[in-house]
């Protein structure tokens, strides 16, 4: 493990809903599956938290020296519009409303959700697995679980949750959410039971469809994840995780194909781990409503993406977070500040190094960020403790740069590299660039110089109507911002 910590990894885990030690599987390792995006749209900010927390998840791993295996996968087949087996296939239905392949809608926005993935500064994952790319091993899976665990109707194959003991007990009301749950398909035996594999309705075609013992069509959503995770990880690995979601039906029912695969009664992974939500009173994060929060759309007003990021990580992942503009701008600002603070501190370090033992103040505070990300992984006091490092004025440079490094292994905010330029990122609605911008602000300041103070405002004047908004002895010395 690694030698610079000493606190022992604690992680909240769904299935006991405790605070249980990290112990992983195969010593010195950490194997991580999270389900990934069904890519029959962009994704919403919402959904991005659960990779920017998941990213946390790996990056704490990796700092605690785990030799890190993660997998996300990527849904394009088998999710339907309802979770619980009603509706329609998600990207059949985006393909025929927009006239459009099938696999050109996955490609992209499989592509759309990577670009968030790296503006986002989420690690790349050991494997991004595509579930179509399984269909074969799904197949085989299901012929291993058929006869025990599924029955078949006229619309496919059903795995009867009644077969495994304590089914549910992950989402803990399932019994109660399984009997609510709408009963859309004729001759199921529980409520709560869910395809494994869709029939493609006779005189029908789908354009995914594969053939199989029970006809063709298509997998059913939950098939996937534990095809993937036990042929990526083996089975039992270590932590598996989604959104808060997940832990009612998905997930529940993943236990259940593990349960049946494998015959023991573990849940395949031994941690499940969820993800509040990001939620939005104005309802812009649903994918229905037209415009509706996409990354893109921040970077568009001119934010910059790790603001984003920020504003996550300032909350808990397990406490739900509420969007507005106003807190993404307030963590923009923020993240400025500790911008500014961070290129201070880099031009105050010197070529010549000396070895020095460790300052007093570092280690006690390398010890509370141990401590904070131990518990669970306490993002939340680490911000100010960044912040109060980067205050310390008479402590050694060089070891406050080593004691920030790590620090940002953790949060990934690229302090290192991310400069001023890069965080005043222009609106997509902006006319004017950032060159005119200065120039005309060091026009004003000449005529202010001049004392030609008519000619001054004239420039302002000019600017505001611009959409530049101007911050005269703005503390932060961040002179302009284009107002969105
Ligand atoms: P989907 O593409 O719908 O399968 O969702 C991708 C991930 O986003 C899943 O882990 C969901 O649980 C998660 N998710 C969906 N909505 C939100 C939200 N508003 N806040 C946080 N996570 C979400
Ligand atoms: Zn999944």
């Amino acid at each position: 493990m690694n030698e610079n910590t000493s606190h022992d990894l604690k992680l909240f885990n769904s299935l006991t809903r405790t605070l249980e030690p990290f112990v992983p599987v195969h010593e010195g390792e950490a194997r991580v599956y999270t389900c990934g995006p069904t890519v029959y749209n962009y994704p919403h900010i919402g959904n991005m938290r659960a990779y920017v927390f998941a990213d946390l998840l790996g990056r704490t791993l990796s700092w605690k020296g785990y030799k890190l295996t993660h997998v996300i996968n990527i849904t394009d087949v088998g999710h339907l519009t309802d979770d619980a087996d009603d509706g329609e296939d998600k990207l059949e239905k985006a393909a025929a409303e927009r006239a459009q392949s099938i696999w050109d809608i996955a490609k992209h926005y499989t592509e759309a959700y990577w670009e968030d993935i790296k503006a986002l500064n989420i690690r790349q994952p050991a494997h991004w697995s595509i579930a179509t790319d399984y269909v074969p091993q799904m197949i085989d899976y299901a012929k291993g679980i058929a006869e025990k665990h599924c029955y078949e109707l006229d619309s496919g194959l059903y795995f009867d949750v009644s077969t495994i003991a304590d089914y549910g007990s992950l989402a803990r009301a399932a019994t109660e959410d399984g009997e609510g749950r709408i009963d859309a398909v004729e001759g199921k035996r529980n409520a709560a039971d869910f395809a494994i594999w869709r029939k493609t309705p006779e005189g029908e075609t789908r354009q995914m469809e594969w053939d199989s013992p029970w006809g063709k069509g298509a997998p059913g959503w939950h098939l996937e994840c534990s095809v993937m995770s036990e042929a990526l990880l083996g089975l039992p690995f270590d932590i598996h995780t989604g959104g808060i979601d997940h832990r009612e039906i998905h997930h529940p029912n993943e236990i259940a194909q593990n349960q049946a695969h494998s015959g023991c009664d573990h849940s395949g992974a031994r941690v499940w781990m969820h993800n509040n939500f990001l939620i939005d009173r104005a309802g812009k994060m649903s994918k229905s409503a037209g415009e509706f929060l996409r990354l893109q759309l921040l970077i568009d007003k001119g934010i910059h993406p790790l603001a984003y990021r920020l504003m996550c990580l300032q909350a808990h992942y397990r406490s739900e977070l509420e969007f507005s503009w106003d807190n993404l701008i307030a963590a923009l600002t923020r993240l400025k500040r500790i911008l500014m603070s961070v290129e201070r501190l880099k031009g105050r370090l010197s070529s010549e190094q000396q070895e020095k033992p460790p300052h007093p103040k570092l280690t006690e505070m390398h010890d509370r960020l141990d401590t904070a990300m131990s518990d669970d992984l306490n993002s939340c006091p680490v911000i100010p403790l960044l912040e109060e490092l980067l205050s310390l004025k008479k402590v050694d440079p060089v070891q406050r740069m080593a004691l920030l490094r790590e620090i940002d292994l953790i949060l990934g905010l690229d302090l290192e590299t991310l400069t001023r330029t890069d965080l005043r990122v222009r609106p997509k609605s902006a006319t004017i660039t950032e060159e005119e911008i200065e120039q005309k602000l060091d026009l004003r300041q000449q005529a202010k110089t001049d004392k030609d103070f008519a000619a001054a405002d004239a420039i302002r004047d000019e600017l505001i109507a611009q959409g530049i908004e101007l911050m005269d002895g703005d503390p932060l010395r961040w002179e302009w911002s284009i107002s969105i």
